[in-house]
């Protein structure tokens, strides 16, 4: 007699009935929450300093850094004078729910209107593991050309929001744009493209002001 026991399916429950306490949680305090996910190197940090340098006097940011070990994007984001969790995953390549969890019952709830989560760089399985929070957002930039949503075509699927990172560098770099949009179009096609570049600032506006609307409409 031979009892096979399916861990993967339990992972995926326990962390499904986390993520639901996240979202409550959230909820009840009325702040709008992303899961910042993408390949290293494609810009999150930026991004995300980028987005506080613009709003942070208007708008009160928690963040909340994952990374497998240590605190070097926690403190590019410390001078902006926002709370921040550093989450160290010891080794897993993806934040879980019941890691934000953790992270979010540290942050002050009740003086946080939107949370950035920066998850561990990686285009595979932080796609798998909902954390809990509202939207998705795959950060993804042109550097790793324009084939990978059809390589890793489930991180877009579940992005609510692409933004196309690093547009300053299109005449430098072999990307093909039609094709990347079209596969994107073909494999998620409710995902908002948003092409903009957080260095250089192109662009960059129109993300705040979608922002701000995710934002109103919340109130
Ligand atoms: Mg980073
Ligand atoms: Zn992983």
């Amino acid at each position: 007699m031979i009892k096979v026991i399916r861990i993967e399916e339990n992972i995926f429950e326990e962390n499904e009935r986390i993520a639901t306490e996240v979202r409550k949680i959230l909820k009840e305090k009325n702040i709008l929450s992303f899961n910042i996910m993408g390949s290293p190197g494609s810009g999150k940090t930026e991004f995300i300093e980028k987005t506080l340098s613009l709003l942070n006097n208007e708008i009160r940011f928690g963040i909340v850094e994952g990374d497998i070990e240590g605190k070097i994007d926690a403190e590019r984001i410390e001078k902006y004078n926002v709370p921040i969790i550093q989450i160290n995953t010891g080794g897993s390549c993806h934040l879980d729910a019941n890691m934000l969890k953790r992270a979010i019952l540290n942050l002050p709830l009740d003086e946080i209107d939107i949370i950035f989560v920066e998850n561990v760089g990686n285009l595979v399985c932080p796609a798998e593991f909902e954390i809990g929070t509202e939207k998705n957002i795959i950060i993804y930039s042109i550097t790793e050309g324009d084939d990978k949503v059809i390589k890793y075509p489930l991180i877009f699927r579940v992005s609510q929001i692409c933004i196309l990172n690093k547009i300053d560098l299109l005449q430098y770099v072999e990307f093909n744009m039609e094709k990347f949009e079209n596969n994107l179009k073909n494999i998620s096609p409710s995902t908002f493209l948003i092409k903009l570049s957080a260095k250089s600032g192109e662009n960059f506006q129109i993300w705040i002001d979608y922002l701000k609307k995710l934002k109103r409409e919340k109130n």
